[in-house]
């Protein structure tokens, strides 16, 4: 029996593609591979215009690759339409038909597809159940409100059972409350309904919140793929550990390597060992990242890993960011959980120290 947890439902192959042609051809995508398992919630995250849609969009088949192969549970699916691929789409713009009832929108897709009148009356059934709008079965999309309108396009993608889902951006138009409960909402029903979600975002906290595994992406290119806490703790590049949450940069001298790890001197001299992406052994002047959280702000510098004067501090309600000049010219920021209990004797202009998580810091593969 195969392994379905990792059992391959859509293979990008080695996939470009340019637009334009002549003088000015455009490469939106340069030699993309990824392969995203069944029962999988992907996710392509990256800034506007890096390739997310043009990728999603190929493999729904709207647009053909340049170069390369896309496969679909092992088959070459290159000249498939979009309607003989087991795949649906959910866009941005819901592109529900206004006149219809909820009911009927979701039994569209089913009515298209020539499927029997008792089980399209069942499935939608299913349907509403599965997103929670039975009882507004009869309302017209006028009449109910943009999260519900996000529900029914969800439903009607689903009803026909495809392989895959391909969801572009589908939370955007809704406001930040919203937003949250959909994502839940999302994840839900994706290992309810074990369809495989592929999930197109420029938010990297969506992305964190709902991902099975991450792809970030740049000017047409993926750079990391992993689960969110790989993508989030261990940034292989300049470009991921900037673009997903806050993170600090420092100069930094390789003293040896060894294994996965290395030991770096950091700016004022201290010594820390710092984890390295795989197979990456670097040598002499280096960057070395850490994460605001992973590191703690000490009244006395003596003995700390790094020292500077507190610039600011700023309290932002559950946390509170301490950000530090450094004596090399850097600056540091640290964050720290605010608590009831614990207040902060520091104030902007000390001079303090930072003391660095075992294991905080992480070599760039710059
Ligand atoms: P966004 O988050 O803004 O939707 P994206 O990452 O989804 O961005 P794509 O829509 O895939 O980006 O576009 C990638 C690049 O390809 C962009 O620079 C875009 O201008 C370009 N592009 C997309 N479609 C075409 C086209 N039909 N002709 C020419 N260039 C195109």
């Amino acid at each position: 029996m195969p392994d379905r947890q990792h059992a391959s439902a859509i293979k990008v192959c080695d996939v470009s593609k340019v637009f334009g042609t002549g003088d000015s051809p455009f490469k939106a995508l340069d030699r993309v591979s990824v392969d995203i398992r069944e029962n999988e919630f992907f996710t392509l995250l990256g800034p506007s215009g890096c390739g997310k849609t043009t990728l999603l969009r190929m493999i729904a088949g709207f647009t053909y690759p340049t170069d390369g192969e896309i496969r679909l549970y092992g088959e070459d699916i290159a000249t498939l339409p979009p309607f003989k691929r087991p795949v649906n789409t959910v866009f941005q713009f819901y592109a529900l038909f206004p006149h219809m009832t909820v009911g009927e929108n979701i039994a569209f897709g089913l009515e298209m597809l020539d499927r029997p009148k008792a089980e399209i009356k069942a499935r939608v059934d299913e349907m509403l159940a599965l997103v929670k709008m039975g009882h507004l079965k009869d309302r017209k999309m006028a009449q109910i409100s943009g999260g519900q309108q996000q529900r029914v396009a969800l439903a009607r993608a689903l009803a026909p059972q495809p392989k895959v889902l391909l969801l572009d951006e589908p939370l955007s138009a809704l406001d930040y409350k919203l937003r949250k409960d959909m994502q839940i909402e999302l994840k839900r029903l994706q290992s309810q309904t074990g369809i495989t979600f592929i999930f197109v975002t420029h938010d990297q906290e969506e992305a964190l919140t709902m991902s099975d595994r991450i792809a970030v992406m740049s000017a047409g290119k993926i750079l990391q793929i992993g689960g969110p806490r790989d993508i989030y703790d261990r940034p292989a590049e300049r470009f991921v550990a900037e673009f997903i949450g806050e993170i600090n940069f420092l100069k930094a001298e390789v003293a040896s390597v060894s294994g996965d790890k290395a030991e770096v001197v950091l700016p004022g001299g201290a010594r820390v060992t710092a984890r390295l992406a795989d197979g990456f052994s670097p040598a002499g002047s280096v960057t070395v990242v850490t994460r605001p959280e992973h590191a703690a702000i000490v009244a006395n510098p003596e003995g700390a890993h790094l020292r500077g004067r507190l610039s600011s501090i700023v309290y932002v309600g559950t946390d509170t960011h301490f950000h530090v000049a450094l004596e090399s010219g850097e600056s540091f920021c640290v964050r720290r959980q605010n608590s009831l209990e614990q207040g902060t004797s520091l104030a902007e202009g000390d001079v303090v120290g930072i003391v660095l998580e075992t294991c905080a810091a992480q070599v760039l593969k710059d």
